[in-house]
């Protein structure tokens, strides 16, 4: 039984998320989609338990995705709910170095653990949470960059 988390603050959950979330669902058995619960991002747009709310709605046909979230270090909840293996998403260049970095630090940490990279589709290489926070605070169309059951939890926080 292989078991995976996918990481990240997912605030909110874009189109890109998604692809990631989708693909690495067909190669696991069961994947954990984990909320950070960040003390410093004091800056958010949703609360964790909306982000959840909304992940679970937008992966409810996915049957073997779990919504969860964590505090701390990722390692440690990897060990608690005995996940063996960190899904990342890459977008370009710029994501590898960061995200090569924490792979190994958390390899460091507790070396059952691999991060395997999912690169995104083309689609969505410029696509980002604060990308989209950006576009919808401007009055921009977001329709194409987040899952339409969330589009209007997005605009209303921008509604004057
Ligand atoms: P962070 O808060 O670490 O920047 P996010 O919460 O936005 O990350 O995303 C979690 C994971 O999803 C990261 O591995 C990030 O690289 C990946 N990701 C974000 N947007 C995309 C996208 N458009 N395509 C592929 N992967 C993505």
């Amino acid at each position: 039984m292989l078991k995976a988390i996918y990481p990240g603050s997912f605030d909110p959950v874009t189109n890109g998320h998604l692809d990631i979330i989708e693909r690495a669902s067909k190669l696991v058995d069961t994947l954990v989609v984990a909320v950070l619960e960040n003390p410093n991002k004091s800056s958010s747009l949703f609360t964790v338990d909306e982000r959840k709310e909304h992940l679970r709605m937008v992966t409810k046909h996915l049957g073997n995705v779990e919504i969860s979230s964590f505090k701390g270090l990722l390692v440690e909840f990897a060990n608690e709910i005995d996940a063996k293996v960190v899904i990342r998403g890459l977008r370009a260049v710029t994501d590898f170095e960061s995200e090569f970095q924490m792979a190994l630090i958390n390899r460091s940490l507790n070396t059952s653990v691999e991060t395997f990279f999912i690169s995104t589709s083309v689609e969505y290489l410029y696509l980002s949470s604060s990308m989209v926070k950006e576009v919808a605070m401007f009055g921009g169309n977001i329709v194409d960059m987040i899952p339409a059951e969330i589009k209007d939890f997005v605009l209303d926080k921008y509604k004057k």
